[in-house]
């Protein structure tokens, strides 16, 4: 069984994906060729944004974000310490600090109750992640960050392509929305991409400047830039995987649900389930789920066949890279790395395997003391 089945999907998809990946060979522009301007508009028209613009990675959007922001050295930026590093890590790259907010214990996602204490008069942006393929409380957020002066707002919706918030889409909730195409997340190229979405003409612009050099034309830099374009082969497959992304979105709502009923059944006094609240669609980027005695379950696991990871073991705060003795302790972060495990989960997952994953969890899992 794979973690994540990327196999089954090319099979689903091979005629769309190798008559993508073989018009773009024949037209032979690689870079900023037709497919990426094409994406752009998919991905907007997805979304509902009104600008999309794609690029190298989703670290990269964050970081072109930020820059087009103008994010600078002593400028601060509020934000989770349960993420990926990515997150972190274009806030230090661009000499900024980053100032971590605790978690909620049931959803993972940053605590917006705690945001408001966080604002100094230098927080220049604050960046929730979408943790899981669930949207943080954007409308909360962004409340707080108008109150204190139009704070821009940025979605790390690297995990929740595909997910909704009352009714709209993740990726359009805010200031700007950045996405990734990393193979593994819900919508995946084969090898590195990823996007921005925006609703603002201006920082549109600054964002394809930024992308290309800092240049407004040709030679001509307006700004400092970076090296930062999705390839048009790249976007070429992400084309092809659109056509039955709407089907896999479905697939993954469906398969979630599946799987809290049979933990529910199986498990229910020893593996706790994440919460997704009323108000959205959460797509399951990873089926995290929360555990004692974690490596005893994963070596379990392991031994029956059945991959498991950990989305993450060490928050941030606690990595040598962005130890600030100021911010030293985010009590939930901490306590839900030691808990957090991911199951096997992409939209080819079938029944049988799942019903197998439970079968070997719960038998894993029988001896141990309640976890949540
Ligand atoms: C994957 C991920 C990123 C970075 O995306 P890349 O395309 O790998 O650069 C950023 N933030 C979060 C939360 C992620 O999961």
């Amino acid at each position: 069984m794979d973690f994540i089945d990327l196999k089954s999907q090319y099979h689903a998809l091979k005629q769309q994906i190798d008559d993508r990946i073989h018009r773009v060979l024949n037209h032979g522009q690689y870079i900023m060729g037709p497919e990426v301007q094409e994406l752009e508009v998919a991905l907007a028209t997805l979304t509902g944004a009104k600008h999309c613009v794609t690029v190298a990675s989703g670290t990269e959007a964050l970081l072109i974000a930020l820059m087009a922001l103008d994010v600078k050295p002593g400028d601060e930026v509020i934000t989770t310490p349960f993420t990926f590093a990515a997150t972190i890590e274009v806030i230090a790259l661009l000499g900024a600090r980053p100032i971590f907010v605790d978690i909620e214990h049931d959803t993972c996602n940053i605590d917006v109750k705690h945001i408001e204490a966080a604002i100094s008069p230098r927080t220049k942006a604050i960046i929730p992640v979408s943790l899981y393929g669930q949207v943080a409380d954007m409308d909360e957020i962004n409340a707080v960050a108008k109150k204190h002066g139009d704070i821009p707002v940025i979605e790390d919706a690297a995990q929740s392509f595909g997910a909704t918030y009352k009714g709209k889409a993740s990726c359009n909730l805010s200031t700007v929305g950045c996405t990734s195409f990393f193979p593994s997340k819900p919508l995946g190229c084969y090898g590195d991409g990823g996007a921005l979405f925006t609703n603002d003409d201006a920082l549109a612009q600054a964002c394809r400047e930024i992308r290309v050099h800092g240049q407004s034309k040709r030679y001509f830099h307006t700004r400092v830039g970076v090296g930062g374009r999705m390839d048009t082969l790249q976007c070429a497959v992400v084309l092809g995987k659109l056509e039955r992304f709407g089907w896999e979105i479905e697939r993954r709502k469906q398969l979630g649900d599946m799987y809290a009923s049979l933990i529910e059944a199986h498990c229910a006094n020893t593996v706790g389930l994440l919460t997704v609240r009323d108000d959205r669609e959460c797509i399951w980027a990873q089926y995290t789920v929360m555990v004692a005695q974690r490596e005893h379950i994963q070596s379990a696991l392991k031994t029956a066949g059945i991959p498991t990871a950990i989305h993450y073991p060490r928050p941030m705060h606690q990595q040598p890279a962005y130890f600030d003795p100021a911010q030293a302790s985010f009590p939930i972060a901490e306590t839900i790395a030691g808990k957090v495990m991911s199951l096997p989960m992409s939209p080819d997952l079938t029944q049988d395997d799942m019903t197998r994953v439970v079968l070997e969890l719960a038998k894993a899992a029988r001896s141990i003391p309640a976890a949540t």
